[in-house]
């Protein structure tokens, strides 16, 4: 095994156990601690678990784009205290996973929480197999675009198809040219969850019809702030992926042959949330 594969392997395992080991390990003990870096004029992400929680600061409350796992409210809060008095006035979530919206129960009784009806949907039905128990919902939903106005700001999101779920929202900061992706940006490997939705078809698509928005810098949902470039090029990647498995599959080669392309080739973690979540779907799918 090259260097180059043993190093994409531990990325990839790095960033799917990560969402998981962070819950289960964490338990009774204290979260990681948080950071906070400014990506822009008031605003900021909190890194540390879980997704990459968006804060922006106006003069009438802050926005925050997803709100991790439950054990990170106090670090979030610690975190945006750090920056600005203002209270946390609404979330907008990204999607239904527990790593972006499991402090939903915590912030439900002094903020709005906003997502996509799907993603509404898929916390409401427990879709996540490995969700912890208590995920809430949103309160308010929307289906194709919505946006808040606060303190002289505007942030938009939009459901622009299916990719990584099918509740992804694309999260727009026009005055500042920039977006958060959520997971339809994640690490260096896409996890289509199809259980909840997800589509190695649609994904590209989606981020197609993202990339005509009016942007210079992306926060994904995992890993560190990139640009459009660094957005086209994992877009890239989601397609030699699925171009991969898809001649695979009409090869006639089994769900266990594709699985270990997909671990030699992009990383894909052998016993990790792929293997369960994206392979049997991309096997239908991609045939
Ligand atoms: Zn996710």
């Amino acid at each position: 095994m090259s260097r180059t594969i043993v190093a994409r392997i531990s990325a990839g395992a790095l960033f799917l156990a990560g969402c998981w080991v962070a819950y289960t390990q964490t338990q009774g003990k204290q979260p990681p601690p948080l950071t906070l870096t400014k990506v822009k004029e008031d605003l900021y992400q909190i890194v540390g678990d879980g997704g990459n929680v968006g804060v922006y600061v106006t003069s009438e409350g802050v926005i925050l784009i997803d709100d991790k796992y439950e054990q990170d409210h106090d670090g979030i809060m610690a975190q945006v205290k750090s920056v600005t008095s203002q209270p946390v006035k609404y979330i907008i979530s990204t999607h239904y996973h527990a790593d972006h919206s499991g402090g939903n129960a915590k912030f439900l009784p002094t903020a709005e929480i906003i997502s996509t009806a799907n993603a509404r949907t898929a916390i409401v039905e427990h879709r996540q197999s490995n969700a912890p128990p208590g995920m809430a919902a949103a309160r308010i939903v929307f289906t194709q675009e919505t946006a808040v106005f606060l303190g002289g700001k505007e942030v938009r999101a939009r459901y622009f198809g299916r990719g990584h779920t099918n509740g992804d929202a694309i999260i727009y900061f026009p005055a500042l040219k920039t977006i958060h992706t959520g997971d339809l940006m994640a690490g260096n490997t896409p996890l289509i969850d199809y259980p909840g939705g997800g589509s190695a078809v649609e994904w590209t698509k989606t981020l197609d019809e993202a990339m005509k928005l009016d942007f210079d810098t992306v926060i994904p949902g995992h890993g560190p702030v990139t640009d459009k470039a660094g957005l086209r090029k994992y877009r890239a990647n989601v397609e030699k992926l699925r171009n991969r498995a898809t001649g695979l599959i009409h090869e006639g080669k089994s769900q266990e042959e594709v699985g270990k392309v997909m671990t030699a080739e992009f990383g894909w973690a052998p016993t990790g949330l792929q293997m369960q979540w994206s392979l049997p779907g991309m096997m239908t799918e991609l045939k």
